[in-house]
């Protein structure tokens, strides 16, 4: 267990579909707890493998950034299974520093994937969780929050960001 390095934008692996967890073994149950260590440490909500350079369909979420053990979710092969109306709300992402942009999502989720001991959760969401769910799932998927936004905003913070990684501010 330890803490992995958050890997930032114009990272390929960050725009790559990552791959199916077939089995759980001791590796992916050692990666999601690093993986909670990373994101308690960034602080964050949420955290997907890509994120932390690994190219699977793993993402930890916790909204009470753990005070409370009940908020932990651990999902492999997380996807959306239904969804229901829409809510704007500003959103960063821990692999894109600085940059918070007003991002539309779902309100309300049905989530499904598989937990550490193998069996199958549903999981059903709202508001900040339903949010949560919509951008770690977009990052097992190679999406970033910013791909969601309009072409005009993108092009903008696309600049913003190709800038930082020249100067090296984001590395
Ligand atoms: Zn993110």
């Amino acid at each position: 267990m330890s803490i992995i390095e958050i890997v930032t934008y114009g990272n390929p692996i960050l725009t790559k579909k990552a791959e199916k967890i077939k089995n759980i073994n001791e590796k992916i149950e050692e990666l999601a707890q690093s993986m909670l260590q990373t994101m308690y440490a960034a602080p964050g909500l949420g955290l997907a493998a890509p994120q932390v350079n690994r190219g699977i369909q793993l993402i930890t979420v916790d909204l009470s950034r753990g005070e409370d053990s009940k908020n932990l979710i651990i999902l492999a092969n997380p996807e959306l299974v239904s969804q229901e109306g829409t809510l704007l709300l500003e959103e960063g992402c821990l692999s894109i520093p600085d940059i918070q942009e007003k991002v539309l999502r779902p309100s309300r989720v049905v989530v499904k994937g598989m937990d550490l001991e193998g069996k199958e959760r549903i999981i059903e969401a709202e508001g900040l969780l339903a949010r949560v769910f919509c951008h770690e799932i977009d990052h097992v998927n190679g999406k970033l929050f910013i791909d969601r936004l309009s072409p005009l905003k993108k092009s903008l913070i696309r600049k913003k960001l190709k800038k930082s990684v020249q100067t090296g501010k984001i590395l």
